[in-house]
């Protein structure tokens, strides 16, 4: 059963020959993800990479005494040393998620141009164990530096053809040629299929920890944010806004007349109605990033509104009350309208105020049961103390009560 859903989500979520995900945004998120994970691995492999480049100097001038080891070692310190060293400095954290991925899709083709032009250098005895280093190069752009595997072929394609470039302009012994290049395809097929089946494993095992993270998250029924996740976002979401001076408003929703609907109706029928309720309730809500919109339990929905003040809070009121209506779901057990409807409790606290999740739904619900008292179908604000009540429109009692 799990394993039929996340095939169904691969594929629509993965062009699975193409490599990528279907939404940009999720694509960005997942390049992200890699990257930044990848980012110790690579300064690992960055040494490997000196490390290779130094002791090749040491083996060549050691074992391939001769004339021509002058010019290899200007690609060598020249071309190849600075782009592993730039590319080191380019993992530094403040530098690496912006330049890393254009400079290494730069460096990797002009660090195999240097490999091939050493291995153009070499004498005619020397060559087919210069070309060795081609095999090397292919499996390293494959695996260790973090490239996609397009990148990773481009890369290599280049390779092959800057040597059979070589070959073809005589710098290379034919047959040496051919051999080489025989060799460096069947590496390339061997290393192309394995750094496919890496990245296509990882772009699925991405879509699975996205999964798992939006069932842990979300409330299944409505699809909302679930009481723990809101819990867990409240605490930064408070603080951010104390820190800002916004005004936070807190509305809580409720369905009314619920347990009578599913008694007509049948639960069945009653989750439906709920799952519709919470979606026009999510649409009406305007958000803004910090905003959340959360299955607080049974029929009850919360919405905190960052940036909200009491004139905004009392318009998104009015539009959950609307969108509700709007739904026009028949509930004949209703003893306040014939269609379901909800009750809201607000409360805002206004900068200055006391910026606590769990004081503002406290009052919230208070709100929220005199919205209730007052015959449902309606929002209530919480008022503050009676020392800033002064400023309250004449006539309003301990609670204002509008839309009704
Ligand atoms: P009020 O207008 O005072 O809010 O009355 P009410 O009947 O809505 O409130 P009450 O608390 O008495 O009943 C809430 C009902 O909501 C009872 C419960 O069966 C129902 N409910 C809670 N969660 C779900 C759910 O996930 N699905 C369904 N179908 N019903 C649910
Ligand atoms: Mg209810
Ligand atoms: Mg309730």
């Amino acid at each position: 059963m799990r394993g039929r859903r996340l095939r169904t989500l691969e594929r629509t979520a993965l062009r699975r020959l193409r490599l990528r995900f279907c939404e940009p945004e999720l694509e960005h998120q997942f390049l992200l993800s890699y990257r930044a994970a990848a980012r110790p691995w690579i300064r690992v492999s960055l040494v490997v990479a000196l490390s290779t480049v130094l002791g090749f100097t040491v083996i060549d001038h050691w074992l391939l005494v001769g004339a021509r080891l002058a010019r290899p070692d200007i690609w060598r310190f020249g071309l190849q040393l600075p782009l592993v060293l730039i590319m080191m400095v380019l993992t530094a954290p403040r530098l690496y998620l912006r330049w890393y991925q254009p400079a290494i899709q730069a460096a990797a083709p002009l660090f195999g141009v240097g490999t091939v032009l050493m291995a153009v250098e070499a004498t005619p005895a020397q060559l087919p164990l210069v070309a060795a280093r081609l095999l090397l190069a292919a499996f390293y752009f494959y695996f260790m530096l973090g490239l996609s595997f397009s990148a990773a072929l481009r890369t290599n394609l280049l390779l092959i053809a800057a040597y059979a470039t070589a070959a073809l302009l005589g710098a290379i012994a034919t047959p040496v040629a051919i051999y080489s290049l025989f060799v460096l395809l069947c590496a390339n097929l061997i290393g192309g299929a394995g750094c496919y089946a890496l990245e296509y494993a990882n772009r699925v095992a991405f879509l699975e920890r996205r999964r798992l993270a939006e069932v842990a998250t979300h409330d299944g029924l409505t699809g909302l944010l679930n009481r723990a996740a809101l819990e867990e976002q409240a605490r930064t979401l408070w603080q951010q806004a104390q820190v800002a001076r916004l005004p936070v408003s807190v509305m809580l929703i409720d369905i009314d007349h619920f347990k009578a609907y599913n008694d007509r109706y049948g639960h069945q029928a009653g989750d439906r109605c709920l799952r519709e309720v919470a979606a026009a309730i999510r649409a009406a809500v305007r958000r803004r990033p910090l905003d959340v919109v959360a299955r607080y339990g049974g029929e009850e929905i919360i919405a905190i509104l960052v940036g909200s003040d009491r004139a905004a809070a009392a318009s998104a009121a009015g539009s959950v009350l609307a969108a509700v209506a709007d739904l026009k779901i028949a509930h004949s057990a209703s003893t306040t309208r014939p269609c379901v409807t909800v009750s809201v409790g607000v409360s805002t606290v206004e900068p200055g105020g006391e910026y606590s999740h769990e004081h503002a739904v406290h009052e919230a619900d208070t709100a929220l049961y005199a919205a209730k008292e007052r015959g449902r179908d309606g929002w209530s604000f919480h008022e503050p103390a009676p020392a800033d009540a002064g400023d309250l429109p004449h006539g309003d009692g301990a609670l204002l009560k509008t839309a009704s």
